[in-house]
């Protein structure tokens, strides 16, 4: 869909991800960061050519722009999309990956255990804000940190789950404490239901292509 951009109902209560992310994180997280990020959105595209373009688009039209003006419309385009992602990849149901997403753990790193290890790893070591994400790059589940709105979509690459690193997703409940926040987010509340079916999907192709 193109502007104006909405909110996208999150997809379970607020205090549903209780005690490992608090109801009080959530609100703040949707309703005032998220919120912000759709609202500059659409404040940036009014007028412009972004405003017909859905926001997979906008994020990969601009994430290679030097211009100020398409640097902030792909902060806020990636911001939107990344929560939006980050917010299916958690839940408070039990899930385990399809037996397709099984093997492909195996492949790739041997256990879900070994995987949960090195995603944590990538989120401790991502310096200031991000994200750490598992993806299918070349055949091949792999991790990946990003910075700031950086997303692997915006490359073409198939995202299957995201944990934002971003002060804001857990200092009310975590403070400075960052890995404390991965090692409960990553135990407890990973959607690999979402993650299975990610990798059904194909890549978003690149707007531009
Ligand atoms: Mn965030």
């Amino acid at each position: 869909m193109p502007a104006p951009f909405t909110l996208a109902p999150l997809p379970w209560d607020e205090d549903a991800l209780a005690p490992t992310i608090s109801a009080n994180t959530i609100s703040f997280h949707y309703h005032k960061h998220h919120q912000t990020y759709v609202n500059t959105l659409n404040t940036l595209v009014e007028g412009t050519k972004f405003a017909d373009m859905k926001l997979e688009e906008i994020v990969v039209a601009t994430a290679k722009g030097s211009d100020p003006k398409e640097k902030l419309l792909f902060n806020n385009s990636g911001q939107v999309w990344n929560h939006d992602f980050y917010w299916r990849s958690l839940t408070p149901a039990k899930t385990e990956p399809s037996a397709k997403l099984d093997s492909a753990i195996t492949a790739a790193f041997g256990s879900k255990d070994e995987l949960i290890a090195k995603l944590a790893d990538a989120g401790k070591t991502q310096f200031g804000s991000g994200w750490a994400w598992l993806v299918l790059k070349d055949g091949k589940l792999a991790i990946e940190k990003t910075p700031n709105a950086e997303t692997p979509m915006a490359a073409g690459i198939n995202c299957l789950l995201t944990v934002d690193v971003w002060e804001h997703a857990y200092y009310l409940d975590y403070q400075n404490a960052r890995p404390k926040y991965l090692e409960s987010v990553l135990g407890k509340i990973l959607n690999w239901e979402f993650a299975s079916e990610n990798l059904d999907k194909q890549a978003v192709r690149a707007a531009t292509e």
